[in-house]
């Protein structure tokens, strides 16, 4: 299926490719901090630019063109978080880094299932972000929460969720759609190798009352 765009896709696809090379130099380990930090500050002018762009063509009901900015603009964000991940390990802030990191699969994997082109750059970057994962992390353990939920909404028309024809991780005129829970009857959680959740993790072990940090390997004191 064709999609047909009011907007001219090449040229933001040409400017985008040009913002994402001069980022995807500075998304390297050994870069200096200050310049991914500058990098970070970039971005977020280009970020704001298509968000504004994005808003303007909703208003105008252009849905498809809506959409379209809305993958370029988390894109970009998604890269700028890849930048913070970087400083946060630099300056010692592993589970900021973790975080991070998890949003950005999270995120990625919105963009390649509403992405109108192809997506083999996409799966590509995804792969990149897997491979932090399993290289700078400890192998972790994640928990898994089962229930019933009991009230939702959706986040594109307000109503309970299940109610309206919206589907939750699909674009509608430039806004993901979300199902928001509100209220959930929890029965169970358990420890699980491959969560839904990667944000559920293991924070610390304990060991005859002497706490670990998952991450760190540093002893928490408990003393407060
Ligand atoms: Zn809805």
């Amino acid at each position: 299926m064709t999609k047909i765009y009011l907007i001219n896709p090449n040229e933001l696809i040409h400017d985008f490719n040009e913002v994402v090379d001069k980022a995807q130099k500075i998304a390297i380990f050994t870069v200096g901090i200050e310049l991914q930090k500058k990098e970070i500050e970039d971005l977020q002018e280009y970020i704001d630019n298509l968000s504004i762009q994005r808003k303007e063509l909703a208003t105008k009901n252009n849905g498809n063109d809506a959409n379209l900015i809305y993958c370029f603009e988390r894109l970009a964000m998604i890269i700028q978080s890849e930048l913070k991940m970087l400083v946060s390990l630099k300056e010692d802030k592993m589970a900021i880094a973790w975080d991070i990191l998890v949003d950005c699969q999270v995120h990625l994997g919105t963009v390649i299932r509403n992405y109108p082109f192809e997506s083999d750059n996409l799966e590509h970057y995804l792969q990149r972000l897997h491979n932090y994962e399993k290289t700078l992390f400890p192998k972790m353990s994640f928990f898994s929460t089962g229930g019933f939920v009991k009230q939702s909404f959706c986040s594109i028309c307000k109503k309970d969720y299940g109610s309206c024809d919206h589907i939750k991780g699909k674009l509608y005129n430039g806004e993901l759609c979300t199902r928001n829970i509100t209220e959930i009857e929890l029965e169970e959680v358990s420890l699980v190798e491959n969560p839904a959740n990667k944000h559920c993790r293991v924070l610390h072990t304990e060991v005859n009352g002497i706490k670990t940090d998952a991450l760190t390997l540093r002893k928490i004191n408990t003393k407060s």
